[in-house]
Order: structure tokens, then C-alpha cells, then sequence
């Protein structure tokens, strides 16, 4: 099919949990692959969007420099912009280290925290550097929609896609809302 709709997905601060929710489409992945196009994505390895993609799905919050440049990028090359999931939409479980500084986390992590061995806290260049905070993605960049859950369901993801491949304004019904 010609002019397919072009799809980019990413993890910034995520488990990848959003993912293998989106793969829980199952046999309807058949039915999405005839309209859609994956572009830069974990599930096609394409590491960058290799031209205007018109969906972009981000999983995972923003902990480092690495995400905010990745945000950005993503900003940049999709039409529409989706925070998917609770760690996109407000930190989510990452963001549990909020309530301590950077440098607590790093010395309960790399230093203090039981069964460290050989204490050192990391610092080669080539590693992103951690914010002092983790972000919600919104706080970053424009974004158009908010997919809750933790994970959204893959009839979440369904209702939502059919939605706008169909050119209708994306309504997911009360009880695919939820939040956990
Ligand atoms: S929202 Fe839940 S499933 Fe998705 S990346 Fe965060 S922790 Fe994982």
C-alpha cells in the first residue's frame, strides 16, 4: 500500500514495558502492519527517524542528557507527539528518586547500597549525565497526546491508533482508562 502512516517509537527512562504491551496487539499487528510503517524504533532497530514519521510514541520519563536529546529529536521528526504510558506522562517509577538528591542515589547506588563491591561511581564521558531530577516528557517538549497506564493496554493502543489512522479525533472510552 502506498503512503503508508509512519510510526517511530522509543524508551527513554522506561522498562520497555509499554513495548511488549504494544506487541500484546497480537494478531492485529497484521491488520496495523497494512496501514503503518515503522520507522526508528526497538522493534525494527532503526536507530534514527530516516525522514518525517507522522505518530512518534515515547515510553519512559527523562532522566539524563541522552533522553532530552533523543525527546528532542523525536520532537522534531513526528507530526504528533505521544507520551505512552506513566513514566512518559509524570516520571513514573523512576522518578521515585526524585525524593533524593542525585548524589544520595549515587552513593546508595554505586557506593553505599548493599552488595557494592569495589565502590566507584562512574564517570566516563562517554555516559550521558544524569539529570537531578527525572522529567515527565512534557516538560521538555510539545506533546499531543496522553496515553495512561501502567502499561496502556493494547486495546489502548488499538482504539487510539484505529482513531487516527481512521482521521478521527482519538476518544478512548472510560474503561480503557486507567492509570496503574
Ligand atoms: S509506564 Fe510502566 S510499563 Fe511503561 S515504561 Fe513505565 S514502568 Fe514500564
Amino acid at each position: 500500500m502506498a503512503n503508508k502512516i509512519r510510526v517511530a517509537t522509543t524508551s527513554l527512562a522506561g522498562c520497555f514495558g509499554c513495548h511488549m504491551s504494544f506487541l500484546d496487539l497480537d494478531e492485529r499487528l497484521v491488520a496495523l502492519a497494512e496501514l503503518v510503517e515503522f520507522d526508528r524504533s526497538p522493534l525494527t532497530d532503526i536507530e534514527h527517524c530516516s525522514s518525517t514519521c507522522d505518530i512518534g510514541l515515547i515510553e519512559g520519563g527523562v532522566c539524563n542528557s541522552e533522553n532530552v536529546h533523543v525527546l528532542r529529536e523525536f520532537r522534531k521528526n513526528c507530526k504528533i507527539l505521544v507520551a505512552v504510558g506513566a513514566c512518559a506522562i509524570n516520571g513514573g517509577l523512576p522518578a521515585m528518586r526524585n525524593s533524593f538528591s542525585l548524589e544520595e542515589c549515587l552513593l546508595e547506588a554505586y557506593r553505599d547500597g548493599i552488595g557494592v563491591e569495589n565502590a566507584q561511581i562512574p564517570s566516563d564521558p562517554e555516559l550521558p549525565l544524569l539529570l537531578d531530577k527525572v522529567r515527565p516528557i512534557h516538560e521538555v517538549v510539545k506533546i499531543d497526546y496522553f496515553l495512561p497506564g501502567c502499561p496502556p493496554s493494547a486495546d489502548v493502543f488499538w482504539s487510539f491508533l484505529s482513531d487516527l489512522l481512521e482521521g478521527r479525533e482519538p476518544n478512548l472510552a472510560n474503561e480503557l482508562i486507567h492509570f496503574d
